[in-house]
């Protein structure tokens, strides 16, 4: 059986918290942490070695916050984006309004 070709392995931007969990249940050593980061100041996991990746899934397994996705396909890779198009937008306003109300000061303190 032909191994299963990996297009993409995608970390979430907004989710990923920077525990490493994936890097360490990765059996062919597929991910490092990567120089960039993410909103929360994370340096997020990358896949440098992308051509060794089995498609196992054990990163998105233990990953805690549903924050990597292992992309085989293209129908996979457009299901993913969609997903991400309905729930980014939720999330960018809830995002928006904490810093809103983070900004006004700490009002249960002043009250
Ligand atoms: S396991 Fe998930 S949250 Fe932890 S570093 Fe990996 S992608 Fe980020
Ligand atoms: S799918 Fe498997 S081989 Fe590929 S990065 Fe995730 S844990 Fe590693």
């Amino acid at each position: 059986m032909a191994a299963t070709r990996v297009n993409q392995i995608a970390v979430s931007d907004k989710l990923c918290k920077g525990c490493y969990l994936c890097i360490w249940a990765c059996p062919w050593n597929v991910l490092e942490i990567s120089e960039e980061r993410n909103w929360r100041g994370v340096k997020k996991p990358v896949a440098t070695k992308i051509e060794n990746c089995r498609a196992c899934r054990l990163c998105e397994y233990y990953c805690p916050d549903f924050a990597i996705q292992v992309i085989v396909d293209e129908e996979e890779e457009k299901e993913i984006l969609e997903v991400e198009e309905r729930y980014e937008k939720p999330w960018l306003r809830r995002i928006e309004r904490r810093n809103e109300i983070v900004s006004r000061g700490v009002w249960w303190l002043e009250s």
